[in-house]
């Protein structure tokens, strides 16, 4: 059901007012942070968030602190109009949607950083990428201090980092990972693949195929040193490049699997002409 009522908050203040108002009237929370340009992905989280607790109040906030400065900050696709309409669709309670001079006065100085976690993988190409996605979700955790908040497991490492964020800082919110949702030929959706050309868009689904046949190989005691090379060959001949990384680590740490350890994680960042496309799923 439309709700018409969704009412849009642009400052930490009123956040807070009408928080406690839901918290007065006995009502739980759940949050589920954004960057906008909605997709499916993103209204899954939504549902989840609505099948979680009373109230769903969902932030859009594209953060300058998680870009690189040779990163797409400045044409990062951005459409609040129709995100809002999209969650007043969803039923959406609270849409809390502030500038970057309300996050980040001028007298900013603090930012977190999570330590080795944060600094593998994503960490390693995106340098300063998890201490702005660290900063930014403790704010906004801290903002609306929320009951549950809900993360997608499309971006796996960042849910690992929220994770340990939130367990380091005793965070009294509850991290809820929800899975990843594709397009019907594997591709996860992802707002960044606007930015695919046609004939890109033909190639991108080949990542998630990369993946399976990698977790195939791990989940039949394969060779996966080489199975992962076959892999990195076949993007390459594709036309992706550079791969960043293409993996297999422990499902908690993203470190390497331990010799015994159960519970894996395979996961890729391949570069696909302008487009970075990361991607992963469960041994
Ligand atoms: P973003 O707007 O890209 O920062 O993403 C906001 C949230 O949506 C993050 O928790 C993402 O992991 C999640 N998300 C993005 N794409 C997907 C997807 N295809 N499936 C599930 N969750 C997603």
């Amino acid at each position: 059901m439309k709700n018409k009522n969704m009412k849009i908050i642009r400052n930490t203040d009123d956040l807070r007012q009408q928080i406690k108002v839901y918290r007065a009237e006995g009502l739980t929370v759940a949050l589920v942070p954004t960057m906008g340009a909605l997709h499916e992905g993103h209204l899954s989280l939504i549902r989840m968030a609505r099948a979680k607790a009373d109230k769903v109040c969902v932030s859009i906030f594209v953060n300058p602190r998680q870009f690189g400065p040779t990163e797409d900050f400045d044409i990062y696709p951005r459409n609040e109009e129709r995100d809002i309409k999209l969650l007043q669709l969803m039923s959406t309670d609270l849409l809390y949607a502030p500038d970057v001079d309300e996050i980040y006065p001028e007298t900013h100085s603090t930012s977190i950083q999570v330590g080795p976690i944060g600094d593998i993988l994503e960490g390693e190409y995106r340098p300063g990428f998890f201490t702005g996605v660290a900063t930014i979700v403790a704010k906004l955790l801290m903002q609306c201090q929320p009951d549950v908040a809900i993360f997608g497991e499309k971006d796996f490492q960042q849910l690992q980092v929220i994770r340990k964020l939130v367990t380091d800082l005793n965070i009294p919110s509850q991290i809820l990972g929800c899975e990843t949702i594709r397009e019907s030929d594997g591709l996860a959706l992802s707002s960044r693949n606007a930015y695919l050309s046609e004939d890109e868009r033909e190639i991108a689904p080949e990542l998630y195929k990369t993946l399976c046949q990698v977790a195939d190989a791990a989940n039949g005691g394969g060779d996966v040193i080489v199975s992962i090379m076959q892999a990195c060959d076949r993007l390459e001949q594709l036309g992706y490049g550079p791969i960043d990384y293409l993996a297999v680590r422990d499902v908690k740490t993203l470190q390497h699997m331990p010799d015994g350890s159960e519970e894996g994680r395979v996961l890729v960042a391949a570069n696909l002409g302008k487009t970075r496309l990361i991607d992963n799923i469960a041994i």
